[in-house]
């Protein structure tokens, strides 16, 4: 059975490479009828942050990527299966138990050098032009020596003892075969001074122990997997398939990182792209499906992934794509979906959100957050009419009568509905057709009285909006750029 696992760190938000990288494992799993696994990497101390579980568990459960087993969340977050515990730093004895096979068999020792020691070593070697690694101090100390050093306390980490000149291969599924040779590479620690397994150390005991099949993981981990291949070859286990993503890149071609602006699925989902959406683009930042198909849900991705048709070279974001992807979400919700999701965004502000304005946006928004932004883009008042452009338009012998008519007729209505103002605007055509109030002519004034803008969504819906008496006040307000115009 396939057993794939998401093992991030807690270390703050969920970057969107993170949950791309979770994505594809749940896919995979999932097109497999396998588990997705969700294991909580936290032995780096140093990097902890706070409710970095939460945000990960609101992050994965608001996308739909649903762990099986492992870290959970029902009520509250809590542990599900019969491998973990699924928090490495309640697995402390176990790394204890399979580091010291290791120190047994002489591939792994004890290494008592202090920092500034390590720093000393490091700096010379670097002005020396090597590649800074451990010299190899501590590998053949007496047990005796060892004795006594533990007895009396010193501080020590524990370090794997990579044999010398050798080769070390592993496939990547993606990359394919890779051989690395031992002299390139450093005595890993393994145990660091405060008993905590490293990263190296505990993602292989644990992903041996349960049972992980696929290792989906960022090409930043590539470096450190002839290592894990090696710790698997030490303790006899079978390897798991090993696949790295290419990183997700800027427009510069670099790692997409914070400097971008904030790059967080939280961030995300805070400016209303909706989880769906996002979770579409992921799919393809990395993945080409067979036909051109752009639009997927879960279930249909479940259906199409195939880690066969990865790409090797890096994606860029794009956030285009993903404007338009998420655009195509919204389009697609019914109206009272949108109002729901909408609300939020129209809380702090003074509109009120109607079903009409509702409408009005749904054909426009890239993201929700974009709604007051774009309503106060067509219906701020207090806008000056100076363009040259519309000057020159409004000089038409015919503006002054659309002009009149408007305010005639829109005087006589209750209420302006967007009916009533389609219906006026027909009218007014219909009436005054000889006097070249039509087509244009009989929506682009109409639109710059109203808005100051030449351009923009449904003038009858925008008039709705407004309602009768907004729409009275902005007529009155350019009374006298008409009669101006045209005297
Ligand atoms: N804890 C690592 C991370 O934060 C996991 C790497 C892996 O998947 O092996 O990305």
């Amino acid at each position: 059975m396939i057993r794939s696992r998401f093992a991030p760190s807690p270390t703050g938000d969920v970057h969107v490479g993170s949950l791309r990288t979770a994505l594809y494992n749940y896919l995979y799993a999932k097109k497999n009828n396998g588990s997705f696994i969700l294991r909580l990497e936290d032995t780096d101390r140093t990097r902890l942050k706070e409710n970095s579980v939460e945000t990960l568990l609101n992050a994965l459960y608001q996308t739909k990527i649903i762990p099986d087993e492992g870290l959970v969340l029902e009520e509250e977050i809590t542990q599900t299966g019969e491998k973990g515990p699924y928090i490495q730093s309640q697995r402390l004895p176990i790394y204890q138990n399979y580091i010291k096979k290791l120190i047994d068999s002489g591939n792994a020792y004890y290494c008592f050098c202090s920092k500034e020691r390590l720093e000393t070593v490091r700096e010379e070697q670097i002005k020396n032009g090597q590649t800074p690694k451990y010299d190899g101090r501590c590998r053949d100390l007496s047990e005796t020596e060892i004795k006594e050093r533990l007895d009396r306390g010193d501080e020590y980490v524990i370090r794997l003892k990579l044999p010398e000149n050798k080769d070390i291969s592993f496939k990547d599924e993606i990359r394919g075969d890779i051989t690395v040779n031992t002299n390139d590479l450093d005595d890993q620690v393994l145990i660091k001074a405060d008993g905590f397994p490293t990263y190296h150390f505990a993602v292989v005991v644990d992903d041996h122990l349960m049972g992980i099949t696929d290792i989906i993981r960022g090409e930043e981990w590539l470096p450190s997997t002839p290592k894990h291949s090696y710790l698997y070859e030490l303790f006899g286990w079978e390897k798991p398939r090993f696949y790295h993503l290419s990183n997700i890149l800027n427009k510069n071609r670099k790692k997409l990182s914070k400097r971008e602006g904030d790059v967080s699925v939280e961030s995300f989902l805070n400016k209303g792209y909706l989880p769906e959406a996002l979770v579409n683009y992921l799919a393809l930042l990395g993945w080409s499906p067979e036909d051109n198909q752009e639009i997927f849900s879960l279930e249909e991705l479940v259906k199409e992934f195939d880690l066969n048709r990865i790409n090797t070279t890096g994606a860029i974001f794009d956030i285009n794509k993903l404007n338009w992807i998420n655009s195509q979400y919204i389009k697609n919700l019914t109206d009272e979906e949108l109002f729901e999701k909408l609300r939020p965004f129209f809380k702090e502000t003074e509109i009120e959100l109607t079903p009409q304005i509702v409408n009005l946006l749904k054909d426009r928004l890239e993201y929700l957050a974009q709604g007051p932004e774009i309503l106060d883009e067509f219906l701020k008042s207090n806008f000056e009419i100076s363009d040259p452009e519309m000057l020159e338009l409004l000089k038409e012998d015919s503006v002054p009568i659309l002009y009149n008519a408007l305010i005639e007729k829109i005087s006589e209505v209750d209420e302006l509905t967007s009916e009533k103002a389609q219906k006026i605007l027909k009218e007014i055509q219909k009436e005054h057709k000889a006097e070249k109030v039509k087509g244009k002519m009989l929506y682009m004034p109409t639109r710059i009285f109203l808005t100051g803008q030449m351009h923009g969504p449904d003038l009858s819906l925008i008039m709705e909006v407004l309602g009768k008496e907004e729409v009275l006040a902005r007529l009155d307000k350019v009374k006298n750029l008409v009669e101006e115009s045209n005297e």
